[in-house]
């Protein structure tokens, strides 16, 4: 057998990776790295960037040496990183790549370019009124989040964008579930950025339709435009509510091409990756994967008794340990549910003037935690909710006659949901949807049942909606 190739091999290890790592993390820090030579025991490992470089030799070192191993026999004695284009894209992207980062061995953590200002920018002071600065929470601060497994790469990305604003990821499309911190973190951005005198707006997506749509109505769109098209970071929370917006999503792209051209930090978050949106103009979604994607998952039981023992000491009130682990092994899907179970038991205790023992803990939260499991649960009603909502129309499409192509794709989607997520009869699957036969249940979930075999776009689908179905809002 011929040997592999450094590519194949480098493919290997990916694979590899890509088992332990989520999606989003892996395109992000996989695809542009290589093996760059392996000489005497040297593996040199090809990186895009100082970021992606100091990520790698925190985290994943050792993996590569074992998993290089396991497929050539050979032990590499060390492992080194250099800042460097994987060979075929040199042309796409070198103006990524300034001379001082290709030769700089320090971790591009720590260097601070400023962007290139492109012309001399207004004041911008009439935006203050419109709330830019004011809109963001004094709380949501990095020195106030809590990093674990679930969000320490959004998270370093985040850090990324204050230190390399415009240069190292633009966009920054961070998603993931409710009450993860996804506007945590946004906003943490933004008061960074701010400290070191930037121009920062924060804007849920909401607004910016609604800015742009009473601008039009006012015939006021070049004060919408000079407002959104004159910051140094932009930070849109919650894009998926632009679905369906067909104006705003224009306005935006425009917005959004005119930042980016002048090297303006953009940040977006999203309860779900790009590809996933639906209703939302293809050039935009290409030009939210152009950047980078993150992901926020699920904190696990440690980190969601640290975020709790956080909170406790911003609120001045402590809580015994056995108290935190009752809390956390309770919610396990919501951060903010978290904080909700706290300032029961604080507002309990302040009331009837007692000490927040496990007993209190038991007695005040027994009905909470009942109200989010039973509101977890899935209900038919839910699923068809959550694959409405996923794909942008509305329960009475879905449940409707139509057979437009838009409306039966989803519908077989949510046959197979009432079927697979809560063993409904197909009969009872029909009755749901409208009245329709049983045997078109049997279709359809036979369908996506062959369609998931090789559509792996419909298969990330489906786990946002499932994850959309057991989330509390
Ligand atoms: P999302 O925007 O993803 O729905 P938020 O950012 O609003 O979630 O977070 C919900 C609540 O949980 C907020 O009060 C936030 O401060 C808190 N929170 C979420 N994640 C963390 C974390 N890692 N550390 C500290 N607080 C957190
Ligand atoms: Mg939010």
């Amino acid at each position: 057998m011929e040997h592999p190739s450094l590519e194949q091999i480098w493919q290997a290890i990916l694979g590899e990776a890509e088992l332990t790592i989520s999606k989003a993390n892996f395109t992000t820090w996989f695809k542009n790295s290589f093996i760059s030579s392996y000489e005497n025991n040297v593996l040199t490992i090809g990186v895009p960037n100082g970021f992606t470089r100091a990520w790698f030799e925190t985290k994943f070192s050792q993996e590569i040496v074992h998993i290089f191993n396991k497929i050539t026999g050979e032990k590499p004695t060390d492992i080194k990183y250099i800042i460097k284009l994987k060979p075929q894209q040199t042309a796409s992207i070198t103006n990524f790549l300034t001379a001082e980062n290709q030769k700089s061995t320090d971790s591009a953590l720590t260097t601070n370019h400023q962007p290139i200002k492109t012309a001399p920018e207004p004041k911008l002071t009439a935006n203050q009124q419109i709330g830019l600065v004011a809109g963001l929470n004094p709380r949501y601060t990095f020195e106030t989040f809590v990093v674990g497994k679930h969000n320490e790469l959004a998270h370093a990305a985040c850090w990324a964008a204050v230190r390399q604003p415009g240069e190292t990821y633009n966009p920054l499309f961070i998603y993931g579930g409710v009450g993860l911190g996804k506007t945590h973190l946004l906003q943490a951005i933004g008061h960074e950025l701010i400290k070191s005198g930037k121009k920062v707006l924060y804007v849920t997506s909401e607004k910016f339709t609604n800015d742009y749509v009473e601008a039009v109505y006012h015939g006021r769109g070049n004060t919408f435009k000079s407002l959104y098209r004159n910051v140094d970071l932009l930070l849109i929370d919650d894009i998926q509510f632009m679905a369906g917006k067909d104006g705003t999503q224009q306005e935006f792209f425009h917005t959004f091409d005119q930042l980016h051209r002048a090297n303006k930090q953009i940040v977006i978050t999203s309860d779900r990756p790009p590809r996933s949106m639906k209703a939302v103009e293809a050039r935009l979604i290409t030009r939210f994967e152009w950047g980078m994607v993150a992901d926020i998952s699920q904190p696990d039981l440690e980190t969601r008794m640290a975020i709790l023992n956080t909170k406790c000491q911003q609120k001045q009130f402590p809580l015994d340990q056995s108290v935190v682990q009752y809390i956390a092994t309770n919610i396990n899907n919501n951060v903010r549910e978290l904080e909700g179970a706290l300032n029961r038991i604080m507002g309990f205790c302040q009331f009837h003037n007692c000490s927040p023992d496990i007993a209190v803990a038991q007695q005040v939260l027994k009905d909470f935690f009942i109200s989010i499991q039973t509101s977890n649960l899935s209900t038919p009603q839910k699923i068809l909710e959550a694959v409405a909502n996923f794909y942008n129309i509305n329960v009475t499409e879905l449940t409707g006659q139509s057979r437009k192509r838009e409306l039966v794709g989803p519908r077989q989607i949510a046959m197979y949901l009432l079927r697979t997520k809560i063993n409904a009869s197909f009969p009872a699957i029909g009755q749901e949807l409208g009245g329709r036969d049983h045997t078109t249940a049997m279709y359809a979930c036979a369908k996506i049942e062959a369609d998931l075999k090789t559509n792996s776009q419909l298969k990330q689908d489906l786990e946002q909606i499932a994850q959309a179905i057991t989330s509390t809002y």
